[in-house]
């Protein structure tokens, strides 16, 4: 048999049930749960192996999250390494607030840095389950979405080599800069956008946390925020004008910040430590609907972006990822039948029903990242007006009652996710 030709010129054809394009949390999750039920799949990463394993980003996932990873075996060194959180605290006038966030809920927060889930997701799919995972690869394609069998095209990175995928779906994991949601034709999907108008400067610092768990700061000057990642790194966050610049904030600009803005009787000072990222985050957000277009199906960030403000994206991603490989699994083994009575279930709706199932967590996570917003940038806004009703919210929160109790069960996360019942 000749050898296959790899020329630029001449591309490679190949048959996958499941092309998965993107090795973040979401498509790690879609190709785990797709391999291990027998379901053919090919992963296609731009990025290498050792940058997504080291990229930082998330660090909370809620507890049905990690329930629910348990479930399919994916959670074994989050359930051994990961700490749990169950309060946080609010600075405000030079006071400590902390709402028992566990206490009001019911439900911890599991701190895990994403690159650690990262790192496991795709150790359980490339390494032992010998999962076909292809990074680095180049110039992306999907063609014929819209048709029974479309086809996905990159270029291999070392031979320049154009392969070409034929398959029956494919999971858009790629994130919010991705190919998958940019390959959808104007207008057949509805992309809508909020802008918070505000920027946070995110920075993860080599020191050790400075309190047990997160701080808010609220100041005229200005959030800021403490959050604990690992006993050697911890996150803060500065709010900075929108189009602001890491370079305007250097080291002791940054740490001067952070002791004004999380300044509080009683408080320990912050231990400081060599900042080891720094990035500007606009806090945009944006939702597509609906999720699937053809046998293109959207998960994670390339589907919506909640800004970090209330820890939501990654477990979004998550959520998507279980009930888009339910779906998928479904629909390989012919079983993918009507929608699901509560949309809770993709399995059951298969992937008619999927976008619906996902959305509906969407939303309820945006309005409260979008709540939450206001509350932490009121003081800093400049209007009296939105500072005096975003201190009203907070004194409510910050009562026992119905208020303290439904804040606490959207910061954790919503019960009920994917699979857990
Ligand atoms: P991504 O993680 O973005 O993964 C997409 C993957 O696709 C990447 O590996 C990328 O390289 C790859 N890719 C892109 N284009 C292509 C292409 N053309 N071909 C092939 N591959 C491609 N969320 C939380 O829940 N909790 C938190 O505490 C939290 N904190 C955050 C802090 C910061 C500073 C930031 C920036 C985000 C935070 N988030 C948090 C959000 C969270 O990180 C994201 O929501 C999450 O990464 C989404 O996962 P994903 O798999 O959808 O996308």
């Amino acid at each position: 048999m000749d050898p296959p030709d790899v020329s630029p010129a001449s591309p490679v054809l190949a048959h996958t049930s499941v092309v998965v394009i993107g090795a973040g949390p979401a498509g790690l999750v879609v190709a785990n749960r797709l391999h291990d039920s027998g379901v053919d799949c090919v992963l296609l990463e731009a990025d290498s192996r050792e940058s997504i394993e080291r990229r930082p980003r998330a660090g909370f996932m809620e507890e049905w999250a990690v329930r629910a990873l348990a479930e399919h075996g994916l959670a074994e060194r989050i359930l051994l390494h990961a700490d749990t959180q169950g309060e946080f605290e609010f600075r405000f006038d030079g006071e400590r607030h902390t709402v028992p966030t566990a206490e009001l809920s019911g439900r911890r927060h599991f701190v895990y840095p994403q690159p650690q889930l990262v790192t496991d997701l795709l150790a359980s799919y490339a390494d032992k389950g010998a999962g076909d995972a292809r990074f680095g690869v180049r110039d992306v394609r999907l063609e014929g979405i819209d048709g029974d069998r479309p086809v996905v095209s990159y270029t291999d990175p070392v031979t320049g080599a154009r392969h070409h995928l034929a398959c029956d779906h494919i999971a858009g994991c790629d994130g919010a800069r991705g190919v998958a949601r940019a390959s959808i034709p104007d207008g057949a999907v509805a992309v809508s956008r909020r802008d918070d108008g505000v920027a946070w400067l995110a920075v993860l610092a080599q020191a050790p946390p400075s309190a047990d768990g997160v701080v808010f700061g609220l100041h005229e000057r200005g959030f800021g925020a403490h959050m604990a990642r690992s006993p050697e790194v911890t996150r803060y966050y500065l709010q900075v004008p929108p189009g602001d610049t890491t370079g305007n904030w250097p080291h002791e600009r940054v740490w001067q910040e952070l002791r004004v803005r999380l300044a509080a009787g009683g408080a320990p000072p912050l231990t400081e430590g060599p900042l080891v990222e720094k990035v500007v985050l606009d806090m945009h957000n944006y939702v597509v609907e609906p999720m699937s277009y053809g046998r293109l199906h959207l998960a994670g960030d390339s589907a919506h972006l909640v800004a970090p403000i209330a820890a939501k994206g990654m477990n979004l991603a998550i959520h998507d990822a279980l009930l888009l490989a339910d779906a998928l699994i479904a629909a390989d083994k012919g079983e993918d039948g009507g929608a699901g009575e509560d949309g809770n279930r993709a399995g059951a709706g298969g992937l008619a029903a999927y976008s619906q199932a996902c959305l509906r967590r969407v939303w309820q996570y945006q309005e409260f990242s979008q709540w939450f917003s206001d509350v932490l940038h009121g003081a800093s806004s400049g209007d009296r007006f939105r500072a005096g009703t975003a201190r009203a919210r907070l004194r409510r929160l910050l009562e026992p009652g119905h208020d303290a109790r439904a804040f606490a069960g959207l910061y954790m996360g919503e019960e009920g996710g994917a699979l857990t019942g």
